[in-house]
């Protein structure tokens, strides 16, 4: 199942949403930023249906 989540770019500082496989408990990918088009890291923790934690590396 995948849900929407808010993440925030590392570089630039903008908010975008994020859809997420909450079928996994815990998983990396990487996102391109939809202003300033850098990659950056996304480490989310997961229920099935919601998101619980959501860390952004990089920056
Ligand atoms: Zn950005």
């Amino acid at each position: 199942m995948e849900c929407p989540a808010e993440v925030q770019c590392p570089y630039c500082g903008q908010s975008f949403g994020l859809m997420i496989d909450t079928s996994q408990p815990e998983q990396r990918m990487t996102t391109d930023c939809e202003v300033c088009c850098r990659p950056f890291e996304v480490v989310a923790e997961c229920e099935p249906g919601e998101v619980i934690a959501l860390d952004v590396l990089g920056g």
